[in-house]
């Protein structure tokens, strides 16, 4: 991860000098602003901890050789964190990680030949039989592009069983046998999330790759031509690009409850963005063939990783409890241990 900062402190400690150089490199800093440390001790634990106490993140952990390199975001998170929604209402399933497009943004490095890790029907239709047991109230779907799987329709006809689905695309793959596909599928459980980031092709295409809007916005028409109902999400780099989607939304006529407008996460792919540590998420419990994840940005990421048993899924929601619990447990001892008035 590339910091605006780099700052070598050698074998310096917390107890031998290390702090008044981390607050120098934070005070020419500002909010956002990504400060790395490389030191040859194992300064991580009592870092996590002074980034807990003093409202900065730590956003990346690398131990190698001897030699870690960490590395803070300065300041805490800028836009809301859904913390109300309670725990295991939403579930996501990343169906795949194999992708028709190689967006140079996404959080979990999908592309034409990235493997596909599969998470299968067999496993989906156990989830989405536990998930009703569990008063899941609401499934995404998503990869990798999921319509490039065979059997997607039997997959989203299990969710769709189960509870409202949405389905996150890029809206490019609906004709033919996909369009057949998407024909059976029962309109008042399925929502199609259809990524489309910029009114016009320049943006879009730029992170997505050329042609990728005009194709898009083929798809967002069949599939409202279906009867589907459609929800534009939009992945933006500045508060103008937000403004200027919104602006074509209400063009458009969108609904209110049709947007999503988000900004690049600094996971997978991308360069640039929003870093974002574990504490800056609200838990949504998040399946992947490998496992299940505290979030789905980055859900292929060691430090969003909560337990690599999927079943029974009791017992991975109740993980992710634990962990949203034991963390907000460790947060209000900081606060008491460092209560200075
Ligand atoms: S952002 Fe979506 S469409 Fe783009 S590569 Fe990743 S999964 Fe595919």
């Amino acid at each position: 991860m590339k910091a605006s900062i780099d700052l070598d402190v050698g074998r310096k400690t917390f107890a031998s000098g290390l702090l008044p150089e981390l607050i120098a490199a934070l005070r020419r800093s500002r909010p956002g602003d990504l400060v790395a440390i490389t030191s040859a001790e194992g300064i991580g634990t009592e870092l996590e901890t002074w980034c807990r106490f003093t409202g900065n993140s730590l956003v990346e952990s690398i131990v190698e050789n001897g030699r870690g390199r960490w590395v803070i975001r300065c300041g805490p998170t800028s836009g809301p964190v859904e913390s109300s929604r309670p725990v295991g209402s939403r579930l996501w399933l990343y169906t795949n990680f194999d992708c028709n497009l190689r967006c140079d943004y996404c959080c979990v490095r999908s592309s034409p030949i990235a493997p596909r890790r599969e998470l299968g029907l067999a496993r989906v239709q156990r989830i989405a039989r536990e998930a009703v047991e569990l008063g899941v109230k609401e499934i995404f779907v998503t990869g990798g592009e999921p319509l490039l799987l065979e059997d997607i329709g039997e997959i989203l006809a299990a969710c769709a069983a189960a509870a409202p689905t949405t389905v996150l695309t890029n809206g490019m793959l609906f004709t033919g046998r996909r369009a057949e596909t998407l024909q059976a599928l029962p309109r008042d459980r399925i929502v199609l999330q259809i990524s489309l980031d910029s009114a016009t092709p320049e943006l879009h295409d730029l992170h997505r790759g050329q042609g990728t809007w005009a194709r898009t916005r083929e798809g967002i028409q069949r599939a409202r031509a279906q009867g589907f109902r459609v929800r534009l999400a939009a992945t933006v780099s500045t508060n103008a690009e937000a403004e200027q989607f919104r602006h074509f939304l209400d063009e458009e006529k969108v609904a209110a409850e049709d947007r999503v407008i988000r900004r690049i996460a600094l996971r997978g792919s991308a360069i640039e963005g929003v870093a974002l540590s574990r504490a800056d998420l609200a838990p949504e419990v998040t399946i992947t063939a490998d496992g299940v994840y505290w979030h789905p940005v980055g859900a292929e990421d060691a430090d969003l990783l909560v337990t690599r048993d999927i079943f029974p899924l009791v017992e991975s929601f109740a993980a992710v409890r634990r962990a949203f619990d034991h963390e907000g447990e460790h947060a209000n001892k900081l606060a008491r241990i460092f209560n200075c008035a």
